[in-house]
């Protein structure tokens, strides 16, 4: 019912005005008997007044009277009648003031009857005493009548005062009770009023403590840490409630601030972490970057890359590829990690990745088309192909998916290692270029020198067999006159083929310079070194050559072969000279022919 404070306080003002007002209607009540006790006393005390005045009025009136007949000088009897007046009007004046007591109306009455008659006996001696009939006055006196008339008023009028005495102490003792019930009255009601104000202000003040320390125990439970901390907002008291529900708002708005600013930190946190390991990862590619530039050999290559691929990505076995121009194949310099056995060399058309020229990742079982090359126990894998100028350079397969937070690392990876593998091209072209002749394609004589300085101390060392044939073209400056130096040059890269093909692979070919060859053979003894040449100076003298749709005639070589003995000096120069001499024999025996030195 009492649900606001306000409510409350106004409940106890209103108990303490109640009480007031009471209390004042009591003593209200109190004080209007003993103002009534008090004007009653006045009331008695004039009628007092009035029958002692009638009689003291009456008494003077006699002694005038006595005086006058006494002495009969009428000075003594001049105020006589003046007396007379004013105890008639006073005891006419008592008759009207006991009106509300008929016991004391009717003395007053008899008091009136007894005064009227003593003064009318007093009149009538007074008029005998003015007719001068002293005598007869006096002895109307001498009877004592009058004296017993006046002992009669006398009684009469104590009578009445007495009674109005009796009453005025039955009064003053009434007024008196009232003064000690009013000071009771007072007292009392005070004290009823300070208990009920105190019992009433100890339920309110009680009330308030208990839903401020609610309030604060919720608040300081917030502030350990408890935020689910809140007030019971049904206190039975509106302030309370108000209070209660504000501060409960502002908790659950502190609540979501501290969610949203520790969602917030732990994301900052995540990105300074990421961040931390994105710094590290692009530190390792920067190393790895450093490397790669420095790789002379695929080995080096490989060994930079099974050394790094792994920390940068790590927990994802992969392979590395590298496309080969020569073979239009892709073949494996690199792997790491358990990684299920594949293909050593694969064409690019087996892999999704080169024939779409974008990544491709089978993340589920069946979910994608998979790669011929991948084996057929790998279901997640994912190939990235290596560009650069729009060329492919090679392809990174990685036997795992790479996460989303990881893509850069495979990307600033990707572009490191076709950089690298571009660069090791490069590298490996000019190499080429360095030991090979560029018509030709052959080894150049630089690279002959070298080659044959090896190939000397191995035979020398192992004691193996080592020819050299120096071959020269018959008549060469003939076709540069008859069909100009282009057709001598498709002449040249047509002879040097038709050589390459005759001799092995591990055979060293290189053109000597100008329309002559020199071929470096360790894996032929003499008689099937010469078969073998015996064989290719064959093949030339049936070779059809024809440029700009002429007939280039019958091309023939001389031969010089020269074996390696150990009687020979260490130096090139001597068995080149050996070769040389026999070849020179072979022109001046008549040309395509062999000369065994
Ligand atoms: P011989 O049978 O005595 O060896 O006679 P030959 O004509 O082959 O020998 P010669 O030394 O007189 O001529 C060699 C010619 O080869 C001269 C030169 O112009 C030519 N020649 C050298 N190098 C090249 C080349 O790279 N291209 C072309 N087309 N001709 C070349
Ligand atoms: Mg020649
Ligand atoms: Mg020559």
């Amino acid at each position: 019912m009492l649900h606001s404070l306000t409510s409350r306080i106004v409940f106890v003002g209103s108990i303490v005005s109640v009480n007031l007002v009471c209390l004042s209607g009591l003593l209200l009540s109190a004080s209007n008997s003993m103002i009534a006790s008090f004007e009653w006393n006045t009331h008695s005390q004039k009628i007092t007044e009035i029958v002692s005045e009638t009689l003291s009025d009456l008494r003077e009136a006699q002694a005038e009277e006595r005086g006058y007949l006494l002495t009969t000088d009428p000075s003594f009897a001049k105020d006589f009648d003046d007396r007379v007046a004013a105890a008639l009007s006073k005891v006419n004046m008592l008759e009207q003031l006991v009106q509300d007591n008929p016991v004391q109306h009717e003395r007053a009455q008899s008091l009136q009857i007894a005064t009227n008659e003593r003064i009318d006996t007093l009149t009538k001696q007074i008029a005998l005493a003015r007719q001068g009939r002293f005598e007869e006055a006096r002895s109307r006196v001498i009877l004592g009548q009058g004296r017993v008339d006046m002992a009669i008023i006398v009684q009469k009028a104590e009578e009445i005062r007495q009674t109005e005495q009796e009453q005025l102490i039955a009064r003053e003792a009434t007024a008196k009770a009232h003064v000690s019930w009013n000071r009771k009255l007072v007292l009392g009601g005070c004290l009823i009023i300070v208990l009920l104000v105190n019992g009433l202000l100890y339920l309110v003040l009680n009330g308030m403590r208990r839903s401020v320390s609610l309030i604060v125990r919720a608040m300081a439970d917030f502030g350990n840490g408890n935020r689910a901390a809140r007030v019971d907002d049904k206190m039975g008291c509106t302030e309370f409630d108000m209070l209660a529900q504000g501060y409960n708002t502002m908790a659950e708005r502190m609540d979501a601030a501290m969610q949203a600013q520790e969602a917030s930190d732990h994301k900052l946190l995540q990105a300074n972490a990421e961040l931390k390991r994105n710094n590290e990862a692009m530190e390792l590619l920067g190393e790895m970057a450093h490397r790669l530039q420095a790789a002379r050999t695929s080995t080096e290559l490989s060994a930079i890359i099974c050394a790094f691929v792994p920390r940068v990505l790590p927990n994802i076995p992969g392979a590395l590829y590298t496309y080969n121009h020569t073979t239009n194949q892709l073949e494996r310099i690199a792997q790491w990690g358990a990684i299920a056995v594949g293909c050593d060399v694969l064409h690019p058309s087996s892999c999704w990745a080169l024939r779409l020229g974008q990544s491709h990742a089978v993340s589920t079982s069946g979910g994608d088309v998979v790669c011929q090359h991948v084996g057929k126990d790998v279901s997640i894998y994912h190939c990235e192909p290596l560009f650069a100028s729009g060329e492919v350079v090679g392809l990174l397969y990685l036997q795992s998916l790479v996460a989303e937070e990881n893509r850069f690392r495979l990307v600033a990876l990707v572009e490191n290692i076709a950089s690298a593998l571009v660069n090791q091209n490069l590298q490996k072209n000019l190499l080429e270029q360095t030991i090979h002749d560029p018509l030709t394609g052959l080894y150049n004589r630089r690279h002959m020198e070298e080659s044959l300085n090896a190939e000397i101390a191995t035979a020398s060392r192992n004691n193996t067999a080592l020819g050299l044939i120096m071959a020269d073209i018959d008549h060469f400056k003939h076709i540069n006159d008859e069909f100009g130096h282009d057709a001598g040059d498709m002449v040249l890269r047509t002879i040097a083929n038709e050589i390459q093909n005759s001799f092995r692979s591990d055979d060293i070919v290189c053109r000597f310079g100008g329309e002559e060859f020199l071929i470096i053979t360790a894996s032929h003894p003499l008689d099937a070194l010469v078969q073998r040449v015996e064989s290719l100076r064959d093949n030339l003298s049936r070779l059809e050559l024809h440029y700009n749709g002429r007939t280039l005639g019958k091309i023939t070589m001389s031969f010089g072969i020269a074996m390696w003995d150990k009687s020979l000096p260490a130096e090139t120069a001597a068995i080149i000279r050996k070769a040389d001499t026999a070849l020179y024999q072979a022109k001046k025996d008549g040309r395509d022919r062999i000369i065994i030195a």
